[in-house]
């Protein structure tokens, strides 16, 4: 069968084509999709997911997620069976301070997590790359294939529900666009804690270090890609720099990295989220914390909102999800507690602006 061949609109069959139809189409399995199928299918609702990869697959990611995380997706962290490591604080570099900053977090390999998430979901998954979506009726024809009343559109960055529907009422807002740039490999790391450094060699963002169970790292840097233009600085640049950090500090040394680029978008307006029964979720709607640039929660959160509001008829609103990495802001505490004793003063309104601008 041609997926991209179009139907009749309202077409059940067309010749030899047949349009697969379901309640809920989700474009992108991903964190935000699979939480949004899962709690879709549990309710009884028959659940298409769309991902132009085959899973398990590569997500460049440092796959840093926080407690809240592990709480909302009510994972028993025993049972996963996959790389899983906690960290009782974060090593933090701030120009010349150095200091640990206590906070549990968690490890995990995205590879890993987000193919158990998804098969956990208990939804139908199809290898689709989602081009041309269409409304029939109060529904939508997905690539003249797929029919659904409802269509969540999770599929990050590029994904094709906010490319067709939601662009014009919500564009990306380019300052908030973040550049990447990572690896993740097997190796034996000898310091367990994970390290990040902030605003490293003028970098606008932050680099980081973060092992993972069983002999993974993952070392990677990302930054504010205006900020980066601005200045004609490119992200390779700091990437060589963050090299050089690594190996004075002996965490890394003599291995050939082979670094991939990605950006995303952190938290802007995020209005326009819903219309009619289309939805976006996750890096769709750009809801990475503007802090540390954190996606993973705002993704599963916003996934378990959309599957409320079509399983409930509830208000689908996004506004409200955080847009720092805890209440009140990681980066705050870390910059206070940086300056906190230090012979420097740091004007609270500075803090907040180092934190925003970040
Ligand atoms: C280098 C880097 C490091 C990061 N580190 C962290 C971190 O440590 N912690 C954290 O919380 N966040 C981190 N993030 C952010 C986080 O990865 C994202 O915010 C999160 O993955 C968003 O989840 P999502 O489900 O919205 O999208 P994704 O995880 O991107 O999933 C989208 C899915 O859609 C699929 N897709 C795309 N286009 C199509 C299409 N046309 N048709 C069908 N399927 C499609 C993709 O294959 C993918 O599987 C990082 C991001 C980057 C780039």
């Amino acid at each position: 069968m041609d997926p991209h061949a179009r139907l009749p609109a309202g077409g059940g069959a067309c010749g030899r084509l047949t349009v697969e139809t379901v309640d809920v189409i989700v474009v992108g399995g991903g964190p935000a999709g699979s939480a949004c199928a899962a709690r879709l299918v549990q309710a009884g609702a028959s659940v298409l997911v769309l991902d132009r990869e085959e899973f398990p697959r590569t997500k460049l990611c440092a796959g840093w997620i926080t407690p809240e995380v592990v709480a909302d997706l009510n994972f028993d962290v025993e049972a996963y069976p996959h790389r899983f490591n906690t960290f009782n604080g974060i090593v933090v570099h701030l120009k010349w301070l150095k200091f640990k900053l206590p906070s549990v977090q968690h490890s995990i390999r995205r590879f890993e997590f987000d193919n158990w998430l998804l098969r956990r979901s208990g939804a139908r998954v199809r290898r689709h790359n989602v081009r041309n979506i269409e409304r029939d009726g109060d529904g939508f024809t997905v690539d003249g294939a797929f029919r659904s009343k409802h269509l969540v559109g999770a599929a990050g960055t590029r994904c094709p529900v906010y490319r067709t529907f939601f662009r014009d009422a919500n564009p990306r807002a380019r300052e908030l666009q973040a550049a990447t740039y990572e690896h993740e490999f097997p190796h034996r790391w000898r310091d367990e804690r994970c390290h990040l450094w902030f605003f490293e060699n003028g970098l606008p963002g932050y680099a980081w270090y973060v092992p993972k169970a069983d002999g993974y790292l993952n070392c990677g840097i990302g930054g504010m890609a205006e900020k980066l233009k601005a200045r004609g600085e490119d992200i390779k640049r700091h990437w060589r720099h963050f090299l050089g950090v690594l190996a004075r500090r002996g965490l890394l040394r003599d291995v050939e990295l082979a670094p991939k680029g990605y950006s995303y978008y952190l938290r802007g307006g995020v209005e326009v989220v819903r219309l009619g029964n289309a939805f976006i979720a996750g890096d769709s709607a750009g809801l990475a914390t503007r802090d540390l640039c954190e996606g993973i929660g705002p993704a599963i959160a916003s996934g378990h909102r959309a599957a409320a509001s079509i399983l409930e008829g509830r208000e689908y609103r996004l506004d409200d999800l955080a847009a720092y990495s805890s209440d009140i802001g990681l980066v705050q505490r870390m910059l206070e507690r940086a300056f906190a004793g230090s012979r420097l003063h740091l004007p609270e309104n500075r803090v907040a602006r180092e934190a925003a601008s970040l």
